[in-house]
Protein backbone atom coordinates (compact mmCIF):
# COMPACT_ATOMS: atom_id res chain seq x y z
CA UNK A 1 0.00 0.00 0.00
CA UNK A 2 1.39 3.12 -1.09
CA UNK A 3 0.31 6.53 0.12
CA UNK A 4 -1.93 7.66 -1.79
CA UNK A 5 -3.51 11.42 -2.16
CA UNK A 6 -5.43 11.73 -4.96
CA UNK A 7 -9.36 11.20 -5.24
CA UNK A 8 -10.80 7.91 -6.42
CA UNK A 9 -13.88 8.15 -9.16
CA UNK A 10 -14.70 5.51 -11.92
CA UNK A 11 -11.59 3.90 -10.65
CA UNK A 12 -9.39 6.66 -11.65
CA UNK A 13 -7.08 8.36 -9.76
CA UNK A 14 -8.10 12.09 -9.73
CA UNK A 15 -5.51 14.66 -8.98
CA UNK A 16 -5.26 18.59 -10.71
CA UNK A 17 -6.37 21.43 -9.30
CA UNK A 18 -6.39 22.76 -6.36
CA UNK A 19 -5.38 20.96 -3.47
CA UNK A 20 -5.42 21.19 0.56
CA UNK A 21 -2.91 20.13 3.18
CA UNK A 22 -3.37 16.76 5.82
CA UNK A 23 -1.97 17.70 8.98
CA UNK A 24 -0.62 15.75 11.50
CA UNK A 25 -2.42 16.98 14.47
CA UNK A 26 0.56 16.20 16.85
CA UNK A 27 2.92 18.45 15.22
CA UNK A 28 0.94 20.43 12.39
CA UNK A 29 3.71 19.07 10.14
CA UNK A 30 1.79 18.58 6.41
CA UNK A 31 1.57 14.82 5.47
CA UNK A 32 0.15 15.39 2.06
CA UNK A 33 -2.07 17.42 -0.21
CA UNK A 34 -5.41 16.23 -1.58
CA UNK A 35 -7.60 17.46 -4.01
CA UNK A 36 -10.65 20.16 -3.23
CA UNK A 37 -12.94 18.70 -5.68
CA UNK A 38 -16.95 20.58 -5.66
CA UNK A 39 -20.25 19.69 -6.87
CA UNK A 40 -19.04 18.71 -10.46
CA UNK A 41 -17.00 16.36 -9.41
CA UNK A 42 -19.73 14.73 -7.10
CA UNK A 43 -22.32 14.53 -9.73
CA UNK A 44 -19.32 12.82 -11.88
CA UNK A 45 -18.52 10.03 -9.04
CA UNK A 46 -22.65 9.76 -8.83
CA UNK A 47 -22.70 9.24 -12.59
CA UNK A 48 -19.99 6.50 -11.82
CA UNK A 49 -21.50 4.56 -9.38
CA UNK A 50 -24.92 4.58 -11.10
CA UNK A 51 -23.35 3.19 -14.19
CA UNK A 52 -21.92 0.44 -11.82
CA UNK A 53 -24.87 -0.39 -10.13
CA UNK A 54 -26.74 -2.65 -12.54
CA UNK A 55 -23.74 -5.23 -13.08
CA UNK A 56 -22.55 -5.13 -9.53
CA UNK A 57 -25.99 -5.92 -8.59
CA UNK A 58 -26.40 -8.68 -10.93
CA UNK A 59 -23.90 -10.62 -9.50
CA UNK A 60 -24.61 -13.42 -6.63
CA UNK A 61 -24.02 -12.65 -3.20
CA UNK A 62 -21.12 -15.34 -3.17
CA UNK A 63 -19.34 -13.38 -6.01
CA UNK A 64 -19.53 -10.22 -4.30
CA UNK A 65 -18.34 -12.09 -1.02
CA UNK A 66 -15.13 -13.26 -2.56
CA UNK A 67 -13.90 -9.72 -3.35
CA UNK A 68 -14.83 -8.57 0.11
CA UNK A 69 -12.94 -11.44 1.29
CA UNK A 70 -10.35 -10.31 -0.60
CA UNK A 71 -10.28 -6.57 0.63
CA UNK A 72 -10.41 -7.85 4.26
CA UNK A 73 -7.67 -9.99 3.74
CA UNK A 74 -5.43 -7.07 2.03
CA UNK A 75 -6.42 -4.87 4.67
CA UNK A 76 -5.54 -7.35 7.21
CA UNK A 77 -1.90 -7.82 5.58
CA UNK A 78 -1.58 -4.23 5.54
CA UNK A 79 -2.47 -3.16 9.18
CA UNK A 80 0.35 -1.81 9.98
CA UNK A 81 0.61 0.67 7.41
CA UNK A 82 -3.17 1.34 7.92
CA UNK A 83 -2.62 1.75 11.67
CA UNK A 84 0.69 4.64 11.20
CA UNK A 85 -1.74 6.31 8.36
CA UNK A 86 -4.72 6.45 10.48
CA UNK A 87 -2.59 7.39 13.48
CA UNK A 88 -0.49 10.16 11.36
CA UNK A 89 -3.50 11.75 9.91
CA UNK A 90 -5.90 11.15 13.36
CA UNK A 91 -3.86 11.41 16.24
CA UNK A 92 -4.15 8.10 17.99
CA UNK A 93 -1.51 6.31 19.49
CA UNK A 94 -0.42 3.51 17.02
CA UNK A 95 -1.62 0.54 19.58
CA UNK A 96 -5.06 2.25 19.14
CA UNK A 97 -5.13 3.11 15.24
CA UNK A 98 -4.24 -0.99 14.77
CA UNK A 99 -7.38 -1.64 16.71
CA UNK A 100 -9.54 0.52 14.69
CA UNK A 101 -7.73 -1.22 11.53
CA UNK A 102 -9.00 -4.82 12.56
CA UNK A 103 -12.55 -3.15 14.09
CA UNK A 104 -12.53 -0.98 9.96
CA UNK A 105 -11.49 -4.65 8.41
CA UNK A 106 -13.84 -6.72 10.75
CA UNK A 107 -16.75 -5.05 8.88
CA UNK A 108 -15.80 -6.15 5.58
CA UNK A 109 -15.17 -10.17 6.40
CA UNK A 110 -18.64 -9.64 8.45
CA UNK A 111 -21.00 -8.11 6.12
CA UNK A 112 -19.68 -10.33 2.56
CA UNK A 113 -20.32 -12.88 4.92
CA UNK A 114 -23.82 -12.06 6.07
CA UNK A 115 -24.91 -10.74 2.48
CA UNK A 116 -25.24 -14.46 1.84
CA UNK A 117 -27.83 -14.23 3.95
CA UNK A 118 -30.16 -11.38 3.13
CA UNK A 119 -33.36 -13.70 3.20
CA UNK A 120 -36.73 -12.58 1.98
CA UNK A 121 -39.58 -14.67 3.51
CA UNK A 122 -42.85 -16.83 2.07
CA UNK A 123 -46.06 -15.49 3.96
CA UNK A 124 -49.09 -17.41 4.59
CA UNK A 125 -51.60 -16.59 1.96
CA UNK A 126 -55.02 -15.19 2.50
CA UNK A 127 -56.44 -16.48 -0.33
CA UNK A 128 -56.08 -19.79 -2.13
CA UNK A 129 -55.49 -18.22 -5.38
CA UNK A 130 -52.35 -16.17 -4.50
CA UNK A 131 -48.88 -17.10 -2.96
CA UNK A 132 -46.99 -14.32 -1.21
CA UNK A 133 -43.17 -13.73 -0.56
CA UNK A 134 -40.99 -10.65 0.15
CA UNK A 135 -37.35 -10.48 -1.52
CA UNK A 136 -34.47 -8.34 -0.56
CA UNK A 137 -32.40 -5.90 -2.93
CA UNK A 138 -30.07 -3.16 -3.08
CA UNK A 139 -31.06 -0.07 -3.12
CA UNK A 140 -29.20 1.45 -5.81
CA UNK A 141 -26.32 4.13 -5.40
CA UNK A 142 -25.29 5.21 -2.04
CA UNK A 143 -23.93 8.17 -0.69
CA UNK A 144 -21.79 8.75 2.84
CA UNK A 145 -20.33 11.33 4.59
CA UNK A 146 -18.37 10.16 7.65
CA UNK A 147 -16.14 11.90 10.67
CA UNK A 148 -12.66 12.53 11.42
CA UNK A 149 -12.11 10.39 14.90
CA UNK A 150 -12.56 6.61 13.05
CA UNK A 151 -10.86 7.77 9.79
CA UNK A 152 -10.92 3.68 8.60
CA UNK A 153 -13.87 2.14 10.30
CA UNK A 154 -16.69 4.80 10.22
CA UNK A 155 -16.10 4.27 6.35
CA UNK A 156 -16.36 0.60 6.30
CA UNK A 157 -19.69 0.27 8.54
CA UNK A 158 -21.19 1.73 5.36
CA UNK A 159 -19.00 1.07 2.51
CA UNK A 160 -19.43 -3.27 3.70
CA UNK A 161 -22.65 -3.40 4.30
CA UNK A 162 -23.41 -1.31 0.77
CA UNK A 163 -21.56 -2.86 -1.03
CA UNK A 164 -21.57 -6.71 -0.56
CA UNK A 165 -25.69 -6.13 -0.57
CA UNK A 166 -25.24 -4.97 -4.47
CA UNK A 167 -25.00 -1.60 -4.35
CA UNK A 168 -22.33 0.86 -4.97
CA UNK A 169 -21.29 3.65 -3.24
CA UNK A 170 -19.78 7.63 -3.32
CA UNK A 171 -18.05 8.91 0.02
CA UNK A 172 -16.99 12.39 1.16
CA UNK A 173 -14.31 11.85 3.78
CA UNK A 174 -14.01 14.33 6.69
CA UNK A 175 -11.36 17.02 5.02
CA UNK A 176 -8.83 16.17 8.19
CA UNK A 177 -8.17 12.23 7.52
CA UNK A 178 -8.98 11.71 3.87
CA UNK A 179 -5.86 9.58 3.01
CA UNK A 180 -6.96 6.41 5.39
CA UNK A 181 -9.86 6.34 2.70
CA UNK A 182 -7.80 6.95 -0.24
CA UNK A 183 -5.37 3.60 1.02
CA UNK A 184 -9.23 1.88 1.07
CA UNK A 185 -9.92 2.76 -1.87
CA UNK A 186 -6.42 1.53 -3.08
CA UNK A 187 -7.27 -1.93 -1.11
CA UNK A 188 -10.12 -2.57 -3.02
CA UNK A 189 -9.18 -1.92 -6.01
CA UNK A 190 -6.62 -4.49 -6.01
CA UNK A 191 -9.14 -6.61 -4.57
CA UNK A 192 -11.60 -6.22 -7.61
CA UNK A 193 -13.66 -4.06 -7.00
CA UNK A 194 -15.38 -2.62 -10.38
CA UNK A 195 -14.69 1.06 -11.38
CA UNK A 196 -17.41 3.11 -9.85
CA UNK A 197 -18.16 0.58 -7.09
CA UNK A 198 -16.73 2.30 -4.19
CA UNK A 199 -16.05 6.55 -5.01
CA UNK A 200 -13.83 8.59 -2.87
CA UNK A 201 -14.75 12.58 -3.68
CA UNK A 202 -11.90 14.50 -0.98
CA UNK A 203 -12.82 18.00 -0.48
CA UNK A 204 -11.77 20.99 1.57
CA UNK A 205 -13.73 24.34 0.92
CA UNK A 206 -16.94 22.34 -1.00
CA UNK A 207 -18.19 20.42 1.63
CA UNK A 208 -21.81 21.88 2.21
CA UNK A 209 -21.74 21.42 -1.82
CA UNK A 210 -20.84 17.84 -2.17
CA UNK A 211 -23.54 17.37 1.33
CA UNK A 212 -26.19 19.31 -1.11
CA UNK A 213 -25.34 16.91 -4.19
CA UNK A 214 -25.83 13.97 -2.49
CA UNK A 215 -28.80 14.96 -0.72
CA UNK A 216 -30.51 16.43 -3.47
CA UNK A 217 -29.35 13.88 -6.68
CA UNK A 218 -32.60 11.75 -7.16
CA UNK A 219 -29.71 9.46 -8.65
CA UNK A 220 -29.01 8.60 -5.19
CA UNK A 221 -30.94 6.42 -3.46
CA UNK A 222 -29.64 6.25 0.05
CA UNK A 223 -27.31 8.67 1.80
CA UNK A 224 -25.41 7.83 5.23
CA UNK A 225 -23.95 10.55 7.58
CA UNK A 226 -21.92 9.74 10.55
CA UNK A 227 -20.79 13.13 12.56
CA UNK A 228 -22.87 16.26 14.35
CA UNK A 229 -26.43 16.07 15.62
CA UNK A 230 -26.39 19.68 14.02
CA UNK A 231 -25.18 18.59 10.66
CA UNK A 232 -27.07 15.43 10.30
CA UNK A 233 -30.20 17.06 11.25
CA UNK A 234 -29.82 19.43 8.12
CA UNK A 235 -28.75 17.03 5.92
CA UNK A 236 -31.12 14.54 6.67
CA UNK A 237 -33.92 16.98 6.09
CA UNK A 238 -32.50 17.71 2.51
CA UNK A 239 -32.65 13.97 1.88
CA UNK A 240 -36.34 13.50 2.79
CA UNK A 241 -37.50 17.28 1.38
CA UNK A 242 -35.72 16.97 -2.25
CA UNK A 243 -36.36 12.92 -2.68
CA UNK A 244 -37.49 11.31 0.14
CA UNK A 245 -34.08 9.12 -0.38
CA UNK A 246 -33.47 6.64 2.59
CA UNK A 247 -31.37 7.82 5.29
CA UNK A 248 -29.21 6.88 8.12
CA UNK A 249 -27.23 9.03 10.71
CA UNK A 250 -24.95 7.97 13.46
CA UNK A 251 -25.20 11.86 15.52
CA UNK A 252 -23.42 12.52 18.86
CA UNK A 253 -23.96 11.53 22.15
CA UNK A 254 -23.67 12.55 25.37
CA UNK A 255 -23.01 9.11 27.04
CA UNK A 256 -24.01 8.83 31.06
CA UNK A 257 -21.63 6.18 32.82
CA UNK A 258 -22.76 4.82 36.01
CA UNK A 259 -20.61 3.29 38.97
CA UNK A 260 -23.37 1.99 41.79
CA UNK A 261 -22.19 1.43 45.17
CA UNK A 262 -22.15 -1.76 44.87
CA UNK A 263 -19.62 -2.13 41.52
CA UNK A 264 -16.61 -4.03 41.92
CA UNK A 265 -14.20 -0.18 41.87
CA UNK A 266 -11.37 -1.74 40.26
CA UNK A 267 -13.33 -2.63 37.75
CA UNK A 268 -15.17 0.50 37.44
CA UNK A 269 -11.98 2.64 37.21
CA UNK A 270 -11.04 0.51 34.40
CA UNK A 271 -14.01 0.56 32.80
CA UNK A 272 -14.27 4.51 32.77
CA UNK A 273 -10.89 4.74 31.79
CA UNK A 274 -11.38 2.71 28.46
CA UNK A 275 -14.90 4.49 27.88
CA UNK A 276 -14.02 7.63 28.52
CA UNK A 277 -10.04 8.33 27.24
CA UNK A 278 -10.35 5.82 24.44
CA UNK A 279 -8.93 8.31 21.21
CA UNK A 280 -8.37 11.00 23.99
CA UNK A 281 -12.02 11.30 24.87
CA UNK A 282 -12.96 11.88 21.15
CA UNK A 283 -15.94 8.94 20.19
CA UNK A 284 -19.14 9.31 19.90
CA UNK A 285 -19.63 6.59 22.83
CA UNK A 286 -17.02 8.11 25.16
CA UNK A 287 -18.62 7.95 28.64
CA UNK A 288 -19.50 12.48 29.03
CA UNK A 289 -21.04 11.86 32.06
CA UNK A 290 -19.79 10.34 35.07
CA UNK A 291 -22.43 9.30 37.74
CA UNK A 292 -21.17 8.28 41.35
CA UNK A 293 -23.13 7.19 44.15
CA UNK A 294 -22.89 9.33 46.89
CA UNK A 295 -21.79 6.10 49.85
CA UNK A 296 -18.52 5.67 46.87
CA UNK A 297 -18.13 9.34 45.29
CA UNK A 298 -15.13 9.79 47.46
CA UNK A 299 -13.36 6.39 47.04
CA UNK A 300 -13.96 6.55 43.42
CA UNK A 301 -12.81 9.99 42.34
CA UNK A 302 -9.51 9.18 44.20
CA UNK A 303 -8.68 5.90 42.70
CA UNK A 304 -10.17 7.25 38.95
CA UNK A 305 -7.90 10.26 39.27
CA UNK A 306 -4.71 8.41 40.42
CA UNK A 307 -5.07 5.99 37.72
CA UNK A 308 -5.46 8.72 34.69
CA UNK A 309 -2.63 10.87 36.30
CA UNK A 310 -0.73 7.64 35.09
CA UNK A 311 -1.85 7.90 31.86
CA UNK A 312 1.51 8.72 29.12
CA UNK A 313 0.30 12.03 26.77
CA UNK A 314 1.94 12.14 23.51
CA UNK A 315 2.51 12.15 19.77
CA UNK A 316 0.16 8.72 18.91
CA UNK A 317 3.90 7.27 17.53
CA UNK A 318 5.59 7.38 20.56
CA UNK A 319 6.25 3.96 22.51
CA UNK A 320 3.77 3.57 25.37
CA UNK A 321 1.23 6.73 24.46
CA UNK A 322 -2.01 6.51 25.47
CA UNK A 323 -3.77 9.88 25.03
CA UNK A 324 -2.35 11.76 21.97
CA UNK A 325 -3.44 14.97 20.51
CA UNK A 326 -7.15 16.66 20.01
CA UNK A 327 -7.96 16.65 16.40
CA UNK A 328 -7.15 20.47 16.10
CA UNK A 329 -6.77 24.03 17.99
CA UNK A 330 -10.74 24.65 17.85
CA UNK A 331 -10.86 21.09 19.31
CA UNK A 332 -8.59 22.14 22.31
CA UNK A 333 -10.04 25.97 22.52
CA UNK A 334 -13.58 23.95 23.05
CA UNK A 335 -12.37 21.68 26.21
CA UNK A 336 -10.29 24.63 27.60
CA UNK A 337 -13.50 26.83 27.54
CA UNK A 338 -15.86 23.93 29.05
CA UNK A 339 -13.24 23.09 31.49
CA UNK A 340 -12.83 27.17 32.88
CA UNK A 341 -16.51 27.19 33.42
CA UNK A 342 -17.01 23.69 35.47
CA UNK A 343 -14.18 25.12 37.65
CA UNK A 344 -15.58 28.77 37.75
CA UNK A 345 -18.71 27.53 38.78
CA UNK A 346 -16.79 25.20 41.72
CA UNK A 347 -16.16 21.91 40.12
CA UNK A 348 -12.38 20.80 41.15
CA UNK A 349 -9.38 19.35 39.23
CA UNK A 350 -8.61 16.13 41.05
CA UNK A 351 -5.76 15.88 38.03
CA UNK A 352 -5.02 17.90 34.95
CA UNK A 353 -7.77 20.90 34.02
CA UNK A 354 -5.03 22.03 31.77
CA UNK A 355 -3.69 22.32 28.36
CA UNK A 356 -0.16 19.62 28.14
CA UNK A 357 3.23 20.64 27.29
CA UNK A 358 3.99 17.88 25.05
CA UNK A 359 2.31 20.33 22.07
CA UNK A 360 -0.60 22.80 20.97
CA UNK A 361 -3.07 20.07 20.44
CA UNK A 362 -2.47 18.49 23.26
CA UNK A 363 -4.65 18.70 26.96
CA UNK A 364 -3.55 16.79 30.00
CA UNK A 365 -6.23 13.84 31.42
CA UNK A 366 -8.56 15.56 33.96
CA UNK A 367 -10.89 14.34 36.52
CA UNK A 368 -13.05 16.78 37.74
CA UNK A 369 -15.32 16.87 40.92
CA UNK A 370 -18.75 18.45 42.14
CA UNK A 371 -19.73 18.81 38.64
CA UNK A 372 -23.70 19.16 38.50
CA UNK A 373 -26.00 18.95 36.14
CA UNK A 374 -26.26 22.61 35.23
CA UNK A 375 -22.39 22.83 33.89
CA UNK A 376 -21.98 22.36 30.21
CA UNK A 377 -19.39 19.70 30.99
CA UNK A 378 -22.47 17.44 32.01
CA UNK A 379 -24.97 18.27 29.06
CA UNK A 380 -22.81 18.87 25.80
CA UNK A 381 -20.51 16.34 24.33
CA UNK A 382 -16.68 17.19 25.50
CA UNK A 383 -14.68 15.67 22.97
CA UNK A 384 -11.67 15.82 25.09
CA UNK A 385 -10.31 13.75 27.86
CA UNK A 386 -11.73 14.88 30.92
CA UNK A 387 -13.92 13.17 33.34
CA UNK A 388 -16.95 15.06 35.51
CA UNK A 389 -18.12 13.14 38.39
CA UNK A 390 -21.58 13.66 39.09
CA UNK A 391 -23.04 12.95 42.78
CA UNK A 392 -26.02 10.86 43.14
CA UNK A 393 -28.47 9.42 46.05
CA UNK A 394 -30.85 6.62 44.83
CA UNK A 395 -30.83 4.27 41.44
CA UNK A 396 -34.27 6.34 40.61
CA UNK A 397 -32.13 9.60 40.53
CA UNK A 398 -29.16 7.76 38.69
CA UNK A 399 -31.60 7.14 36.01
CA UNK A 400 -33.62 10.16 35.58
CA UNK A 401 -30.17 11.82 35.36
CA UNK A 402 -28.23 9.82 33.14
CA UNK A 403 -31.87 10.38 30.64
CA UNK A 404 -32.17 13.85 31.33
CA UNK A 405 -30.42 15.02 27.37
CA UNK A 406 -31.67 15.09 23.78
CA UNK A 407 -29.23 12.19 23.70
CA UNK A 408 -29.26 8.40 23.76
CA UNK A 409 -26.27 7.04 22.04
CA UNK A 410 -24.42 4.84 24.50
CA UNK A 411 -25.04 4.01 28.20
CA UNK A 412 -22.41 2.40 30.69
CA UNK A 413 -23.08 1.13 34.24
CA UNK A 414 -21.10 -0.79 37.15
CA UNK A 415 -23.18 -3.23 39.56
CA UNK A 416 -22.89 -6.70 40.76
CA UNK A 417 -26.34 -6.88 41.58
CA UNK A 418 -28.18 -8.75 38.59
CA UNK A 419 -31.51 -7.66 39.53
CA UNK A 420 -30.45 -3.96 39.45
CA UNK A 421 -28.39 -4.81 35.99
CA UNK A 422 -31.86 -5.42 34.40
CA UNK A 423 -33.73 -2.81 35.86
CA UNK A 424 -31.48 0.01 34.65
CA UNK A 425 -30.37 -1.58 31.45
CA UNK A 426 -34.07 -1.63 30.55
CA UNK A 427 -34.86 2.06 31.84
CA UNK A 428 -32.05 3.85 30.52
CA UNK A 429 -32.82 5.54 27.07
CA UNK A 430 -29.94 4.30 24.48
CA UNK A 431 -29.66 2.55 21.76
CA UNK A 432 -26.87 1.08 23.23
CA UNK A 433 -26.09 -0.30 27.68
CA UNK A 434 -22.71 -1.56 28.23
CA UNK A 435 -22.61 -3.27 31.87
CA UNK A 436 -19.24 -3.35 33.67
CA UNK A 437 -17.45 -3.02 30.61
CA UNK A 438 -16.07 0.16 29.01
CA UNK A 439 -15.91 -1.46 25.80
CA UNK A 440 -18.23 -3.07 23.23
CA UNK A 441 -18.05 -2.38 19.88
CA UNK A 442 -17.54 -4.99 17.10
CA UNK A 443 -19.13 -6.06 13.59
CA UNK A 444 -21.90 -8.26 14.93
CA UNK A 445 -23.64 -5.69 17.12
CA UNK A 446 -26.37 -2.91 16.04
CA UNK A 447 -24.69 0.23 17.13
CA UNK A 448 -26.76 2.93 17.03
CA UNK A 449 -28.68 5.55 18.66
CA UNK A 450 -32.07 6.41 20.19
CA UNK A 451 -33.65 10.55 20.18
CA UNK A 452 -31.38 12.98 18.48
CA UNK A 453 -28.12 10.45 18.17
CA UNK A 454 -29.37 9.33 15.34
CA UNK A 455 -31.83 7.08 13.01
CA UNK A 456 -30.94 3.23 11.97
CA UNK A 457 -28.10 0.90 12.71
CA UNK A 458 -24.46 0.32 11.44
CA UNK A 459 -23.15 -3.32 12.32
CA UNK A 460 -24.82 -6.72 12.83
CA UNK A 461 -27.66 -8.17 10.97
CA UNK A 462 -29.34 -4.24 11.14
CA UNK A 463 -26.66 -3.00 9.17
CA UNK A 464 -26.86 -5.09 6.00
CA UNK A 465 -30.72 -4.23 6.42
CA UNK A 466 -29.89 -0.28 6.14
CA UNK A 467 -28.76 -0.80 2.63
CA UNK A 468 -31.68 -3.42 1.26
CA UNK A 469 -35.17 -2.62 0.46
CA UNK A 470 -37.75 -5.12 1.02
CA UNK A 471 -39.83 -6.02 -2.35
CA UNK A 472 -43.36 -7.53 -1.73
CA UNK A 473 -44.61 -10.17 -4.78
CA UNK A 474 -47.63 -11.27 -4.84
CA UNK A 475 -48.46 -14.16 -7.20
CA UNK A 476 -51.82 -14.21 -8.39
CA UNK A 477 -54.17 -16.10 -10.15
CA UNK A 478 -53.90 -19.98 -8.92
CA UNK A 479 -56.61 -22.11 -10.10
P1 LIG B 1 -19.24 17.17 11.74
O1 LIG B 1 -18.73 18.53 11.82
O2 LIG B 1 -20.70 16.95 11.65
O3 LIG B 1 -18.47 16.50 10.51
C1 LIG B 1 -18.68 15.18 10.12
C2 LIG B 1 -18.63 15.06 8.61
O4 LIG B 1 -19.63 15.92 8.06
C3 LIG B 1 -17.30 15.53 8.00
O5 LIG B 1 -17.03 14.74 6.87
C4 LIG B 1 -17.61 16.95 7.58
O6 LIG B 1 -16.83 17.39 6.50
C5 LIG B 1 -19.05 16.82 7.14
N1 LIG B 1 -19.81 18.06 7.17
C6 LIG B 1 -19.73 19.08 8.06
N2 LIG B 1 -20.63 20.05 7.72
C7 LIG B 1 -21.27 19.62 6.59
C8 LIG B 1 -22.28 20.17 5.75
N3 LIG B 1 -22.83 21.35 6.00
N4 LIG B 1 -22.67 19.45 4.67
C9 LIG B 1 -22.13 18.25 4.40
N5 LIG B 1 -21.18 17.68 5.17
C10 LIG B 1 -20.75 18.35 6.25
O7 LIG B 1 -18.76 16.28 12.97
P2 LIG B 1 -17.32 16.22 13.62
O8 LIG B 1 -17.24 17.28 14.63
O9 LIG B 1 -16.27 16.13 12.60
O10 LIG B 1 -17.39 14.78 14.29
C11 LIG B 1 -17.69 14.59 15.60
C12 LIG B 1 -19.17 14.28 15.81
O11 LIG B 1 -19.49 13.06 15.18
C13 LIG B 1 -19.49 14.11 17.26
O12 LIG B 1 -20.72 14.71 17.57
C14 LIG B 1 -19.59 12.60 17.40
O13 LIG B 1 -20.38 12.19 18.49
C15 LIG B 1 -20.18 12.22 16.09
N6 LIG B 1 -19.90 10.80 15.80
C16 LIG B 1 -20.95 9.93 15.85
C17 LIG B 1 -20.70 8.59 15.63
C18 LIG B 1 -21.84 7.60 15.70
O14 LIG B 1 -21.65 6.46 15.26
N7 LIG B 1 -23.00 7.95 16.23
C19 LIG B 1 -19.42 8.13 15.34
C20 LIG B 1 -18.38 9.06 15.29
C21 LIG B 1 -18.64 10.40 15.53
P3 LIG B 1 -15.49 18.26 6.67
O15 LIG B 1 -14.53 17.38 7.36
O16 LIG B 1 -15.12 18.56 5.28
O17 LIG B 1 -15.89 19.44 7.50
Amino acid sequence: MSLRSDAYIDGQWRGGGKRFAVLNPATQEQIAEVPDLGAAEAEEAIAAAHKAFLAWAAKSAKERASVMRAWYDLMMADIDRLAALISREGGKPVAEAKGEAAYGASFVEWFGEEAKRAYGRTIPTTTATRRYVTIKQPIGVCAAITPWNFPMAMITRKAAPAIAAGNTIVLKPPSQTPLTALALAELGERAGLPAGVFNVVTTHDHTSEIGRVFCESPLVRKFSFTGSTEVGKKLGAVCVGSTVKRVSLELGGNAPLIVFADADLDLAVKGTIASKFRNAGQTCVCANRILVEDAIYDAFSKKLADAVAKLKVGPGDEAGVEIGPLIDGKAIEKVERMVAEALASGAVALTGGKTHAAGAQFYTPTVLTNVTREMRVNREEIFGPVAPLIRFKSENEAVSIANDTPFGLASYFFTRDVNRAWRVAERIESGMVSINDGIFSNEVIPFGGWKESGLGREGGVEGLEEYLETKFVNFGGFV
